[in-house]
């Protein structure tokens, strides 16, 4: 199903009682057509002195771009919960699933039968925070509406995708480029064609050191 506000308010209204004691105050919820991410919970950080940092306004945010059963889409949102739980406490984990969040998914998934993940939800920030080098093949792809767009192959099908891309209608050129710009890491690998839309200002910034092929 897809969300849609009214669903999600409700949904963070039940698990607030259920399992956080109605301890979570409400915030800002809105729904997203983002690719990305299933589920988001974006906030700000401010630098306090001693190196500390808070945490403010807190916004939900939950795709609606991919159709899920409804146990997983809740599950989204008990996953931003517990990150929303942690950071409007002012906790610090480890890291961005460290072990408050561990703890604490762990907990819910055995009191409530839940199955709350961190292996397919991986927020904007933590793409962001994603600096590993890998080698991406990079092909750059433009519309005939003027569009632009990129879709990263996976390794053993470039020579497919080569080929199916330029068979597209829609497609007017494409180029292909060896990168290890991490700004690519967030993107799936593709086995058939798939293109994500991206600016010609992202794209000319991340294409910058690539190796045209
Ligand atoms: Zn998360």
């Amino acid at each position: 199903m897809l969300a849609t506000q009214e669903y999600v308010e409700r949904k963070f209204n039940e698990f607030n009682r259920l399992c956080f004691d109605g301890k979570l105050k409400p915030l800002p919820i809105r729904l997203s057509h983002a690719r990305t991410f299933l589920g988001q919970l974006s906030y700000k950080r401010t630098r306090k002195w001693l190196g500390s940092c808070q945490f403010t306004d807190f916004v939900l945010k939950i795709s609606v771009q991919t159709d899920l059963p409804e146990q997983e889409l809740e599950d989204t949102i008990l996953h931003e919960m517990i990150h929303y739980y942690i950071l409007s406490n002012q906790m610090h984990d480890t890291s961005a699933h460290g072990e408050i969040f561990t703890r604490m998914m762990n907990d819910l998934n055995r009191r409530y039968g839940r199955h709350i993940t961190v292996s397919r939800r991986r927020t904007a920030e933590e793409m962001e925070r994603d600096v590993r080098i890998r080698q991406h093949l990079v092909c750059e792809v433009r519309f005939k509406d003027g569009r632009t767009g990129i879709m990263i192959a996976a390794h053993t099908r470039l020579a497919q995708l080569w080929d199916a891309i330029k068979r597209v209608p829609e497609v007017s050129d494409s180029r292909w480029y060896v990168s290890t710009d991490p700004f690519f890491n967030r993107f799936p690998r593709a086995l058939t064609p798939k293109v994500y839309k991206i600016s010609e200002a992202d794209l000319e910034e991340h294409l910058k050191g690539a190796t045209r092929l």
